[in-house]
């Protein structure tokens, strides 16, 4: 452990579980690849507004047995949003606000049609998610609801609940994958005040600060800027493992964790790894997701009016939405919903998904602020005034990402593959050793797509290697 050599590729949440682990358990020589100039992968913290916004995660999602609540709870980083997500309002694209009553019924309906993980009917389900809910709406829909308005408020919701598992579509989404994710119970929407996520791996990095270069326990650990070009994993000559990185370095070590998205492994694997992957694991990239889910900030001179609407939903009417999709403005389609951002009073927060999100991610800001500015005006009997300042996100687009985060598709269930495949570490022929490992959120088997999958995945790897090297002593 004093001498063996360890690179971490990403300093996102699982390089930095899996650095501070290994440092703590006492390996030595632990160093971090990042090909951003920053730590925190989609944990993306940034000042905004009057303090700051979470461009990336901004959510820890849940108490009982989540990782992260577990190690903050009694430090006073979190507290509740409230019913912020629960208590929007409905407006249809005739500016129409859909009445309380009508609301009420349609957000009952929704709230009981998603079971937890213990649920017969849908774990027997061979189809899609799109499927059993569009099943499941308009078999608990009551006569009291207008069809009309059922089915646009049913569209948007579609567009919402592919925003929490980042499909394009729901059909694309497996319905028996979905129960793959465990729900940690307690409050789902624990957010970090004024510090955002960032704080909380300042927390598990143990910097003293919040200044730039205080990296805690990572100090002088991260190299940023360093995109990883290819990893030989398995060389005829010796037993290092060799990186080759896009700037032109090398760098000899005995392991490598692997933690780059599910999107760098879709575009990049056939050149990051030599020799190539074996084929269970081809399977799992290809058959596996990440999704695009990408938000706007809008920062008002004075908090959003109506001041009693926590956030709202855009439902479109059938002649609207056809007008809409003959314009340059078609990609709104995919906008569902602002809501009002804790500890933030004078912001609006907005949400796209899918296909549209990664058009909108083209195009120049200013012409995505004046699309949302004209959303706005034709929902709205009201105005809502230009922003002093508004920002997008571009996860797709950024080479360190290529999209936000994993779900459970209904290819990967026809192939039969998995988070396991994805987190099986690989060994060097020769020796046995386990030279190249995978840690990230989409090789946690049931909490994927999270802070908390990632950061356990991290820790997983690092015991792995720690229980290598226990193994090994107990055997000289
Ligand atoms: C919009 C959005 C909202 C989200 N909301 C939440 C939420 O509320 N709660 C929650 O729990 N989760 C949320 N998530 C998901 C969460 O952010 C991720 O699951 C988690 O941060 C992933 O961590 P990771 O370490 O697995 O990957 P990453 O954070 O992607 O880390 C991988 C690192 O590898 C680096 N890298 C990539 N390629 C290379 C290369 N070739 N060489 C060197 N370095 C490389 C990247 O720059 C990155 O820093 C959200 C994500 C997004 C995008």
């Amino acid at each position: 452990m004093e001498t063996t050599r360890i690179v971490i590729i990403g300093a996102g949440s699982a390089g930095i579980a899996a650095g501070t682990r290994l440092l703590q358990t006492g390996f030595k020589n632990v160093l971090v690849l990042e090909a951003e100039n920053r730590f925190g992968g989609r944990v993306h913290t940034i000042p905004f507004g009057d303090n700051v916004v979470d461009l990336g995660a901004q959510w820890c999602h849940g108490e009982k047995g989540n990782a992260i609540y577990q190690l903050v709870k009694y430090s006073n980083m979190l507290q509740s949003t409230g019913t912020v997500y629960e208590d929007y309002k409905c407006v249809r694209s005739n500016k129409e606000v859909l009445s309380e009553d009508v609301t009420n019924i349609l957000k009952s309906i929704i709230d009981n049609m998603l079971p937890s993980k213990g649920n017969e009917r849908m774990k027997k389900f061979e189809g899609s998610l799109g499927t059993y809910l569009t099943e499941a709406f308009w078999r608990d829909l009551v006569p009291e609801v207008d069809k009309t308005i059922a089915h646009e408020y049913f569209e948007n919701y579609k567009k919402f609940e592919s925003s929490i598992e980042a499909c394009d579509t729901l059909f694309e989404a497996s319905a028996r994958g979905y129960l793959e994710y465990w729900i940690c119970e307690g409050d789902l929407l624990l957010n970090w005040k004024d510090k955002g996520f960032r704080s909380f791996l300042r927390f598990l990095m143990k910097s003293k600060s919040d200044e730039e270069d205080d990296l805690g326990l990572l100090n002088k650990r991260i190299q940023y800027n360093s995109r990883v070009r290819n990893i030989e994993w398995q060389r005829q000559s010796d037993a290092n493992v060799r990186i080759h990185l896009c700037n032109g370095g090398i760098i000899d070590t005995d392991h490598v964790i692997c933690t780059v998205s599910l999107g760098v492994l879709k575009e990049t694997h056939h050149n990051l790894f030599t020799p190539a992957l074996p084929p269970a694991k081809c399977r799992a990239i290809d058959g596996l997701k990440l999704g695009t889910v990408d938000k706007f900030f809008l920062e008002l001179a004075t908090p959003f009016e109506p001041e009693d609407w926590s956030g709202f939903w855009l439902l479109w009417r059938e002649e609207d939405l056809l007008e809409l999709r003959t314009s340059n403005y078609f990609w709104l389609e995919s906008v569902f919903g602002f809501y009002r951002v804790s500890c933030q009073p004078r912001l609006l927060q907005g949400w796209i998904i899918g296909p549209h999100a990664r058009y909108m991610e083209t195009l120049p800001e200013a012409e995505v602020l004046a699309a949302l500015l004209w959303l706005f005006k034709k929902f709205f009997t009201f105005q809502v005034p230009a922003p002093l300042n508004f920002l997008r996100t571009r996860w797709y687009t950024n080479p360190s990402f290529r999209g936000s985060y994993t779900f459970r598709t209904m290819y990967a269930e026809e192939l039969r593959a998995g988070s396991w495949d994805l987190a099986s570490p690989l060994a060097d022929e020769k020796n046995g050793k386990p030279s190249l490992l995978f840690a990230g959120e989409a090789t946690h088997t049931h909490y994927y797509s999270t802070v908390h999958g990632a950061v356990e995945s991290g820790w997983r790897e690092a015991e792995r290697l720690t229980e290598y090297y226990r193994g090994h002593n107990s055997q000289m």
